[in-house]
């Protein structure tokens, strides 16, 4: 076992504070990899304050952290995909059974017994597992991703949950050449929502609270832009998409957004406000149209984006912060203060 420095939460209204954890040796089918850039997730934010207690309570001390880019440092003797040196990703999950259909299916994101980076329990040291606000993880070599070289890694590290969690609905719900698609709240995923929904060849529209991200919006790859408390904007879009995409961390109205699907046309919901969202079956009646919801996504198809990313050379559009920073940085998330993801260089952990 060795020592780690790292961020953590001490209770729902602690700052985060330095700390030190522990991580196992690696085993033979272990990754130790040094982290150098891990991205913050509104995700972290809501577990951190205890937001999702009726799904998964937060067990404190809390280290969040599920957008981890690092250099490997050991490999255990039965790994061969990695070797020391080589850049490498963790992204929200760090196990799983891989004897139930999901794993079997590469759909690790539907295993029963899946292990999340954090905040679940470790098989390994009791416990629980301990994010990446910290300087090292190890990692089974199943749940370690290859970055491609072009890609920047503090621009990177975001699609390891932002990415994926945007990509793997637009899949599923076959975004590309012909379809309208909506994407509503510009901020860590919704942005990497529009470069998905662009490089597929679809017509994005972005719905912000923010009339100052409309620039922004148009230079991500946005179509069009609609500033969603305006019911005239609103209004022109009615019936008319293929696909909406829902990214919002707080209470809002998605009847708003319902009503603008066309005739089986699909919402999915990525956001995961604490409340439960009112639906007016209405909106879903008329038109046949569909509301569903999407986590993350399987580790083959993880590879698979960070692959295309790779092609199409998309990262996250990130502002680099030191992890002294992160409490700041929490505070700007609640007021949609991001442009477009922090991303914490955790060179600045040496200090601590
Ligand atoms: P974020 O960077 O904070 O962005 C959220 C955006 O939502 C804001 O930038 C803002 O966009 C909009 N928004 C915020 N408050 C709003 C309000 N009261 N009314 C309307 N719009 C509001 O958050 P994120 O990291 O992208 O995460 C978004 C959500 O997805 C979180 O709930 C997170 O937990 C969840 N998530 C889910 C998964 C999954 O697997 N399903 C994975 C990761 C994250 P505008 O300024 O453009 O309005
Ligand atoms: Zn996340």
């Amino acid at each position: 076992m060795s020592i780690a420095k790292a961020y953590s939460a001490a209770s729902p209204t602690s700052p985060l504070s330095s700390s030190k954890i522990p991580r196992r040796d690696p085993g033979e089918q272990d990754v130790q990899i040094e982290i150098l850039f891990c991205g913050i997730c509104h995700s972290d934010l809501h577990q951190v304050r205890n937001e999702w207690k009726e799904v998964m309570p937060t067990v404190y001390p809390c280290v969040p952290g599920h957008e981890i880019v690092g250099r490997v440092t050991k490999v255990g003797s039965a790994v061969k995909k990695f070797k020391a040196g080589d850049l490498a990703a963790v992204g929200c999950m760090v196990d799983s059974d891989r004897t139930c259909p999901e794993c079997k299916a590469g759909q690790e994101q539907f295993c029963p017994n899946f292990t999340l980076t954090y905040n679940f329990p470790d098989k390994h040291l009791g416990g629980v597992t301990y994010g990446g606000y910290s300087d090292s993880i190890v990692v089974d070599q199943n749940f370690v991703l290859h970055v491609p070289s072009n890609l920047q890694p503090a621009g990177a590290a975001p699609l390891l949950c932002a990415g994926i969690t945007t990509y793997s609905p637009m899949h599923h719900w076959n975004v590309g050449k012909g379809k309208k698609v909506g994407i509503v709240g510009l901020g860590g995923l919704g942005h990497m929502g529009v470069k998905f929904a662009h490089a597929l060849g679809a017509h994005v529209v972005v719905f912000t609270t923010s009339p100052k991200k409309k620039e922004d919006a148009l230079r991500l790859g946005a179509d069009e832009v609609v500033v969603s408390n305006d019911a005239n904007q609103m209004q022109k879009h009615a019936s008319s998409f293929d696909f909406i995409l829902d990214a919002v961390s707080a209470d809002h109205d998605i009847n708003a957004y319902l009503s603008l699907l066309g005739r089986d046309g699909n919402l999915t919901m990525v956001g995961a406000p604490e409340k439960p969202l009112a639906v007016s079956v209405f909106n879903l009646i008329m038109g046949r149209r569909s509301l569903s919801g999407s986590p993350i996504g399987g580790i083959a198809e993880t590879q698979e984006m960070l692959d295309f990313c790779g092609k199409h050379n998309i990262t996250s559009d990130v502002e680099v912060i030191p992890i002294q920073k992160v409490n700041e940085a929490y505070q700007r998330l609640l007021k949609s203060d991001v442009k477009y993801r922090f991303s914490i260089d955790m060179a600045s952990l040496k200090s601590e």
